[in-house]
């Protein structure tokens, strides 16, 4: 017997004469969980659309289950059970996440039906399981638009798993999430991965070491490695393709680093505990370098070594999430050893020029602080 979810085979697919994809193989076992990385313009947008049938391919075949999926719609696909998460949540705002998953749950009733119908008990407890599963009972009445980014990341997964796929295809799940978030949607997915085979296509490289057993690099169309993270994150090759595709840091993340630094030198002492605070914080941001980290820290540090004004970097801050960003790498930095009378001075006057609601402050310190509380308890 064949245990193999889906299997595809010499695929290709030419865009007037470009190939997104060439002749790429890939199978996977049911019941797994693979992650699919690979630089900008690998191909992978383009492997899952031609999956769900979105795309057709030019040459090769994708069998799912069995069955040859050529010349099939989009919409047959999705009901033979493959369900497919997009990049930005599609739920709808207006309705509480109770209704959004009774909705999934019921996809082929009347909208308005499901609105004031009672609820009969055995969707009631599919529903409820749901709301167990992605960790959201409290909010179950909530209306949706209230949730933060990354509750509305997991309630849509929810509602993709409501309506059973044998398959889940999930594009960039923990893009623009919180640390806290993108563990919590790490969970979940680990958690449906007892149950359903599931794809995930990611650019976080900390996330893929949370949830990754079985890595596939794509390259230029094509797989280009294979093997757990540690397998894939040691070949010459990856090194190489990640290398050659390495983002430079942004304007406006040199500004955020620099205040960073300005942060540990606060007190004239740049201690161990503070520089490993502000790679570990900022390595995320440059998730697709990660593969050459050392070059990044020896970078970060180059920035590192300059201790300039808060008043000139402060108000070069674009936006509320970036003057939030700051605050709480900059708490967290102070925080990560005992904080001194000079420290404080030099916080105070980055709060002032932050400007922010003392409640978001509040709530930041609290956050950092309960962190490290647990790790001395521990
Ligand atoms: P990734 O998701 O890995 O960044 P994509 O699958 O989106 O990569 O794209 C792979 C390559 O195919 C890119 O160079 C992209 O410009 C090209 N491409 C994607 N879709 C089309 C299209 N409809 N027509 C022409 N080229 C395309
Ligand atoms: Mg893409």
């Amino acid at each position: 017997m064949n245990d193999n979810i889906l299997v595809i085979d010499n695929l290709t697919v030419d865009f007037e004469g470009f190939k997104a994809l060439n002749q790429l193989n890939f199978s996977m076992k049911s019941g797994e969980l693979r992650v699919i990385i690979g630089p900008n313009g690998a191909g992978k947008t383009t492997f899952l659309d031609v999956i769900t049938g979105k795309v057709q391919p030019t040459e090769g075949s994708v069998t799912f289950n069995g069955k040859n999926l050529r010349n099939i719609s989009e919409h047959d696909i999705a009901r033979l059970g493959i369900g497919r998460k997009f990049q930005t949540p599609r739920i709808y705002v207006n309705l509480t996440v109770r209704e959004n998953l009774d909705l999934a749950v019921n996809t082929n009733k009347n909208f308005v039906s499901i609105l004031f119908r009672k609820s009969s008990s055995p969707e009631k407890r599919t529903v409820s399981g749901l709301l167990e599963t992605i960790g959201l009972i409290a909010k179950a009445d909530l209306q949706s638009e209230y949730l933060s980014h990354g509750e509305k990341q997991r309630l849509e997964i929810g509602m993709l798993v409501a309506q059973s796929p044998d398959l889940l295809l999930v594009d960039e799940p923990v893009a623009g999430l919180t640390d806290e978030e993108t563990e919590n949607v790490g969970n979940l997915l680990m958690n449906l991965a007892e149950s359903h085979s599931i794809i995930v296509i990611e650019h976080d490289m900390e996330f893929v070491r949370q949830i990754a057993r079985n890595v596939t690099v794509l390259h230029q169309g094509s797989v280009l490695c294979e093997g757990t993270m540690d397998v894939v994150q040691n070949d010459p090759r990856v090194i190489e393709v990640y290398l050659g595709e390495a983002p430079s840091m942004s304007e406006e993340q040199i500004n955020i680093i620099r205040i960073a630094a300005s942060m540990a030198w606060a007190d004239n002492n740049f201690a161990p505990e503070q520089l490993e605070v502000i790679l570990s914080n900022l390595s995320r941001e440059f998730s697709d370098s990660l593969m050459h980290q050392m070059d990044l820290q020896q970078e970060l540090k180059n920035y590192l070594a300059k201790n300039i004004p808060l008043e000139e970097l402060v108000p070069q801050l674009k936006n509320i999430e970036q003057r939030e960003k700051v605050l709480r790498l900059s708490y967290e930095i102070i925080r990560s050893n005992e904080i001194n009378e000079q420290e404080i001075v030099v916080y105070q006057r980055l709060l002032e020029l932050l400007d922010l609601p003392t409640e978001l402050i509040k709530e930041v310190e609290t956050e950092i602080e309960a962190k490290y509380d647990k790790r001395i308890n521990n």
